[in-house]
């Protein structure tokens, strides 16, 4: 039976074929073969890896659930997945607390803290030009002055953080702040590894684990949390939310080991990182990524935060507690996927 359309029916037939001549043909897509696979742990300990999973999933619990899968499964298992969510892109600049900024960008996160005496800087993104094109213009958007930056507090010695920090020390002058085993793992990689060819800052300031720097009005405790890198800095330091005093723990490398002397040492850290946090009474979570501390959806929450809503930062003491114990847990959890123990 011939079937007759009306010019109307015609010309929406007509574009429907030319909508669907424009999608990718089948033939452009790669080849599954080609597609990424799960990371494989050949001499894996499997009874261990299931009982670590179950430990740091009964940790977790409902709030730290996201954490658990992150740091346990979809890390290690799922590293271009891991890429894509954590692409170079632009972000909201946001305040988080009455003296924290958010100044970074998706990737990687910079956290400008204002005291009475300048703006102390976590962390620099990937390079000059992140520096110059992202940092500098979101401290101006919120109403900070960058000649204001009197310290830049690198968290730890990878490019993706430092990368910012030299063109900031050149061109306001900021001191910045390193432990000695990261300022080498910096100079170190200037030439090898993938940071190869980016400029780190001119060595300048060493901290000392346990060592405290009063800026102004603000008080700041620095410990060495080994893991991530071997000399990671971790910062204790005061805010108020609308007034209401709070106690920030940023640790500074949520990003876990990748071998298993640096999973070892982790664990060590992690456990030591959790009785000071707990002692000081830490209650707020800031990560050094986005995707480690839920930044862009937190973010986005405060800008839309109606009166009497809470701060997500503020995760309370027992939840923060168990987010360090989760990453302890996965560190465990990845040496047992090597086949290694403590
Ligand atoms: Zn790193």
């Amino acid at each position: 039976m011939q079937k007759t359309y009306g010019p109307a029916t015609a010309r929406r037939l007509v574009a429907a074929a030319m909508m669907l001549a424009a999608l990718p043909a089948a033939a452009q897509r790669a080849a599954v073969s080609s597609y990424p696979t799960p990371t494989e742990f050949p001499k894996a300990d499997a009874a261990a890896v299931a009982r670590y999973l179950d430990e740091a999933r009964r940790i977790a619990g409902e709030d730290r659930f996201p954490d658990f899968v992150h740091r346990c499964i979809i890390s290690p298992r799922y590293s271009v997945r891991v890429r894509g969510i954590q692409h170079d892109g632009l972000i909201e600049p946001t305040q988080l607390f009455d003296q924290l900024y958010s100044v970074g960008q998706n990737a990687v996160s910079s956290f400008a803290l204002v005291t009475s005496a300048g703006i102390v800087l976590f962390d620099a993104l990937n390079s000059p030009e992140e520096a110059e094109q992202i940092i500098v213009p979101n401290l101006q958007r919120l109403g900070l002055d960058p000649a204001n930056i009197k310290y830049i507090v690198v968290t730890h010695g990878h490019g993706d953080h430092y990368g910012g920090a030299r063109y900031l020390q050149q061109t306001y002058g900021a001191r910045v702040l390193s432990s000695a085993i990261d300022w080498d793992l910096m100079s170190g990689e200037r030439s090898r590894g993938p940071f190869a060819g980016l400029e780190p800052p001119q060595r300048d300031i060493v901290i000392e684990d346990g060592q405290t720097l009063v800026v102004g009005d603000t008080t700041l405790r620095f410990y060495i949390t080994p893991g991530h890198t071997p000399g990671t800095l971790s910062t204790i330091f005061p805010v108020t939310d609308q007034g209401q005093p709070h106690l920030v723990g940023f640790h500074g490398g949520t990003g876990g080991g990748r071998e298993a002397d640096a999973l070892r040492a982790g664990i060590k850290s992690y456990a030591r990182w959790r009785d000071l946090t707990q002692e000081a009474g830490v209650d707020v979570l800031i990560a050094n990524h986005p995707l480690h501390d839920r930044g862009i959806e937190n973010n986005e929450l405060l800008r839309s935060r109606l009166p009497g809503q809470p701060n997500p930062y503020v995760v309370g003491e027992d939840s923060y507690q168990r987010y360090m114990q989760v990453m302890e847990s996965c560190s465990r959890v990845h040496l047992a996927r090597f086949g290694e123990s403590e």
